[in-house]
């Protein structure tokens, strides 16, 4: 076991100065109830034994990790490597966490899960779970994202779950966690909320961590399985950063291996255009977590974007605001442009529709790469597939090369 997994974050939940739980009074006692109820469960054979049944028989782990040749070609520098999370049952890594929360729930005896959304991709993964598990699901979504990401809101409706719009501010996923936490309060008793990253109070960013890091512990296996190395570089979109967390976790302890975790540079540098949190903001207190977010000229969080539905956050988690602080992690840049491209370049030489979230991280890929020697690696982690993004893409940005 990683010496820095099992030391991170403290009781109390900081990952160095990020992190704590600042919470209203009336969910002390649910919160302390999570806390416990984790550590319990943490250990617990029974519980490692269905989450272990669950994600090899109904999810589909261990998702393979693919050698992007023609990618590579195409770049003409270093290998580039895809651990394939986009092959989980729903189409990207949420599901990881979403599992484990729901058994979590049961646990505690909740009958009813409660969570935002932003690309409805957590908003699916956990109507999933909640489905599979027999719970009741509510989840929050802004009114911008339920426009553009419809075929999600279908699938979480055909799944069995209430959605409730977010209709203040921007309307997106700051402001889905806002309504999702306002609903949550009165319901504490017979409800959890099943929190979609390695955000909000403690123990949710190390609970969530600790459930995504199996992405890490398979891929470090399966990379020596094609190089008979560790990779040099290790490359992921950081919305919350829970995949990039996840894959990292693998790698923690080498510090031979470069974390890069990318952010969205949107449509420029201005606050608005951007949601590139780690490059721009500064230390301050969102949604029950210290971290680093991007305020506006009052301190308030300030609006972001990003063609991204599922990263444009205005904080992030609290590790990979401490890792970036210790210089463990490093911050790649990619901007809409670049995604839409590495989108349509996966997807024509590779064969694989890529979410738009996760292609910054092959955006940001192929950049690395060009800078890199043949003999150099990269791993990147593919959250998720894009079918939820293609009407969006295609409507705005035409199909290069299209042959029809
Ligand atoms: C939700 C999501 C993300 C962003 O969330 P993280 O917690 O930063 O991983 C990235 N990619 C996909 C495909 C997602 O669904």
């Amino acid at each position: 076991m990683s010496k820095y997994l099992e030391s991170t974050p403290n009781e109390e939940g900081y990952f160095g100065k990020f992190g704590g739980s600042f919470i209203p009074p009336m969910l002390e006692q649910p919160f302390a109830d999570i806390r416990k109820a984790y550590k319990e469960l943490k250990n617990d054979p029974k519980f490692i034994e269905e989450l272990k049944y669950v994600r090899k028989h109904y999810q589909g782990r261990p998702t393979p990790i693919s050698f992007a040749k023609n990618l590579t070609e195409h770049c003409g520098g270093a290998k580039i490597y895809l651990k394939r999370e986009d092959l989980n049952h729903t189409g990207a890594h949420k599901l990881n966490h979403c599992m484990a929360e729901v058994i979590l729930a049961k646990h505690l005896g909740k009958t009813k899960v409660i969570a935002e959304t932003g690309a409805g991709q957590h908003g699916v993964a956990l109507a999933t779970a909640a489905a599979y598990f027999g719970l009741e699901c509510e989840i929050h979504m802004g009114e911008v994202d339920i426009a553009k990401e419809h075929p999600n809101v279908v699938r979480m409706k055909i799944l069995g779950a209430k959605i409730i719009p977010a209709t203040h501010g921007l309307k997106t996923l700051k402001e889905a966690v806002d309504s999702a936490f306002e609903s949550y309060v009165p319901q504490a008793d017979t409800a959890i909320y099943c929190i979609g990253s390695i955000v909000g109070p403690h123990p949710f960013p190390m609970m969530v961590r600790d459930f995504q890091s199996i992405i890490g512990f398979e891929s470090k296996e399966q990379f020596f399985e094609h190089e008979d190395n560790l990779p040099d570089n290790v490359v992921a979109c950081v919305g919350g950063g829970s995949n990039a967390m996840g894959i990292f976790a693998g790698f923690i302890d080498d510090k031979e291996v470069n974390l890069y975790g990318v952010e969205p540079m949107g449509k420029g540098d201005t606050i608005g255009e951007h949601s590139a949190t780690l490059t721009y903001g500064e230390e301050g207190v969102m949604h029950g977590f210290n971290s680093i977010m991007l305020k506006d000229e009052n301190g308030e969080p300030a609006p972001v974007y990003s063609i991204g539905s599922g990263i444009d956050y205005p904080s992030v988690g609290p590790e990979q605001a401490h890792l970036k602080e210790t210089g463990r992690t490093k911050v790649g840049l990619c901007n809409d442009e670049e995604a839409v491209d590495a989108f349509y370049k996966l997807s024509q030489l590779e064969g694989i529709i890529p979410a738009l979230e996760s292609a910054h991280a092959v955006g940001y890929a192929m950049k690395l790469a060009k800078t890199l020697s043949k003999d150099k690696t990269i791993l990147v982690n593919l959250s998720g597939r894009g079918d939820k993004d293609i009407d969006f893409v295609v409507e705005n940005h035409p199909v290069p090369n299209a042959k029809f």
